[in-house]
């Protein structure tokens, strides 16, 4: 199987292609689509059969639940066994947009889609394409990032084509996803809200509605664990070493690393700040510049892009600097700290 690409306009997505999708969907196949975060992979939520496909092209693990996707705020009653107030308060004011609730599970979603737990992940996307397919599927969508277990998260139809082009039925290529890192997972089943999974709607503006956020990831957990603790993923080919600390030191510590692991024979990307530019450009190193400190949207959109495209070059070794833990920061953090696999200095 070769999946075909349709390009399909972002805001005014053709209802024929859309009834082809959906009809893919409902006969329980897989359709990579357009979300505002990253690309997802497609299945009918409420067909184990087909949502067995997406574990199968993804390679992913059935211990690593699927987060479903809906079309109308009102569908996650028919989803979730209780929700609180504060999850309408929450689906009220951010959807369509990228937060995820996790709730007690209705007895009715498949134990494959949660991987056996009694919740379940639910959100509804701001995407038109992504909310015409799961309007005209009929059913919620289950959908993971459309990438191989492991790697980059997809943002262009093209990722998901050279990570899934040949186990898929249909990719649906609306260009690149505006936001390009993925939703916050936000536990509503715990005393305190509690996020999972830091993404595209940042901290703050949860605690501003629901008071403090637990932020429950490696990314909170004090001293940084051991290099190669933390289960790789999101991650290039070449290894990667992250970088945090104050700007003038993390730029310090990339010359010092370059100068180190070159004399060592390695060839080096650098994934860095546009701040950063004017001191690396002596070094012997291909470097990428994601975007300036202070736009970290711009920083987010071209994260997975930007490793991607270092990883083409025949890196034996990628520095990557921090970018702050302040609104999508901390997605940014995560997403590094993990493609890192650990490998964190911290200067
Ligand atoms: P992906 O869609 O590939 O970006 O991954 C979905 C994310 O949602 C993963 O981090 C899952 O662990 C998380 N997730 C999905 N369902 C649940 C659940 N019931 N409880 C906690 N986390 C979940
Ligand atoms: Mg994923």
């Amino acid at each position: 199987m070769r999946a075909s690409i349709r390009p399909v306009d972002p805001q005014n997505p053709d209802p024929h292609l859309i009834a082809h999708a959906a009809a893919i969907i409902r006969a329980g196949g897989l359709v990579a689509f357009p979300t505002e975060t990253v690309y997802g992979l497609g299945a009918d939520g409420l067909n184990p059969a087909a949502v067995a496909r997406i574990f199968e092209a993804k390679e992913r693990p059935p211990t690593d639940p699927l987060i479903l996707h809906i079309a109308e705020p009102e569908t996650l009653l028919q989803l979730v066994r209780e929700a609180p107030p504060v999850a309408l308060e929450l689906a009220h004011r951010f959807w369509p947009g990228p937060l995820t609730l996790v709730l007690p599970k209705q007895p009715g979603v498949p134990d494959i889609v949660t991987a056996g737990l009694a919740t379940v992940a639910v959100r509804m996307p701001a995407h038109p394409v992504a909310l015409a397919l799961i309007r005209a599927a009929r059913t919620p969508i289950a959908a993971p990032s459309a990438n191989r277990f492991g790697r980059t998260s997809p943002t262009t139809a093209r990722h998901v084509q050279d990570d899934l082009g040949d186990r898929i039925d249909l990719i649906l290529d609306a260009g690149p996803t505006p936001i390009g890192v993925e939703s916050t997972v936000l536990d509503l089943t715990r005393p305190v809200p509690t996020i999972l999974r830091p993404g595209g709607l940042p901290r703050e503006a949860l605690e501003g509605l629901l008071g403090p956020v637990a932020v429950q990831t490696h990314l909170a957990e004090g001293p940084m664990p051991s290099p190669g603790l933390l289960p790789k993923h999101y991650a290039p080919r070449a290894p990667m070493i992250l970088v945090i600390g104050p700007p003038p030191r993390m730029r310090a510590t990339l010359r010092e690393l370059v100068a180190r692991y070159t004399a060592q024979g390695h060839r080096i990307g650098l994934l860095i700040a546009e701040e950063d530019r004017a001191e690396t450009a002596d070094l012997p190193a291909e470097t990428l510049v994601l975007g300036p400190e202070g736009d970290l949207e711009t920083v987010a959109r071209r994260l997975y892009e930007g490793l991607r495209e270092l990883d083409g070059r025949d890196l034996s070794l990628i520095i990557a600097r921090d970018f702050g833990d302040q609104g999508l920061g901390l997605a940014v953090r995560d997403r590094l700290t993990r493609a890192a696999g650990g490998s964190i200095i911290q200067v």
